[in-house]
């Protein structure tokens, strides 16, 4: 282990396993995520004024009115992803801190993000690097239009909420594919959709609470 992950306090590794237990207390099984969130060091995404909260089971602000999702959150997604078909590709919706990119960064190949404020995906792209990440992709633009370019991907998530299910996001994905993505403008369900030769299958995973997906003028 390196030294950096000894220190005694907010940021240990005893602090960090305890966030694990509850994880697995709350239902979280794959133990591939469960990994990832143990070594992903969530201190690292939020100011340093909130540094000591990283490993609290709470969402935290990251400015411009923005938040770093719940670990519970981010780990149910991110689970909800890995039962699909095996990701080679995937599609973030709202990079945000860079928490949930480093987390797909660590456990698929390719990580295609797309964030549309710039401050923040400065800092998230920056973040990412100086954890030695190479697999990652920033893109500044309104990510309701999806990344065509790279599409279609094996699985596409989220993160912040979308009025209606933006059409164009099921568009990019591959046959068997699943797009785990909040809806709903007041109470917000987290919804899966999925890919098959029939359509789109939909099934609403629980209950959430996003910032909203902001649509830009074109
Ligand atoms: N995954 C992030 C969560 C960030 S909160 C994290 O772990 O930190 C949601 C993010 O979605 C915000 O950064 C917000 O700016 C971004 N967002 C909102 N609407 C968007 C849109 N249409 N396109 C791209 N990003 C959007």
């Amino acid at each position: 282990m390196n030294a950096h992950w000894q220190g005694i306090g907010f940021t240990s590794q005893r602090t960090r396993e305890r966030l694990i237990q509850r994880l697995r207390a709350m239902g979280i099984r794959d133990e591939r995520v469960l990994t990832a969130m143990l070594n992903v060091p969530r201190h690292t995404f939020v100011d340093e004024a909130l540094a000591s909260r990283a490993y609290e089971d709470t969402a935290l602000p990251i400015g411009h009115n923005q938040t770093i999702s719940q670990p519970y959150i981010v780990a149910r997604m991110t689970e909800a992803l890995l039962a699909g078909r095996p990701l080679r590709r995937v599609l973030e919706v709202g990079s945000g801190s860079g928490y949930q990119t480093a987390i797909l960064a660590a456990l698929v190949d390719e990580v295609y993000s797309v964030e549309r404020i710039e401050p923040l995906l400065r800092l998230a792209r920056r973040r990412l690097q100086d954890l030695g990440y190479r697999n990652f992709r920033f893109k500044l633009s309104d990510g309701g239009s999806g990344w065509p370019e790279h599409g279609p991907y094996d699985g596409i998530l989220v993160t912040a909420a979308a009025a209606e299910l933006p059409e164009a996001l099921c568009g990019q994905l591959a046959l068997q594919a699943r797009l785990v993505i909040p809806v709903g403008s007041g109470q917000q369900q987290l919804q899966m959709i999925t890919h098959s030769e029939d359509g789109y299958q939909r099934a609403v995973l629980e209950t959430v609470n996003f910032v909203p997906l902001v649509r830009d003028e074109h």
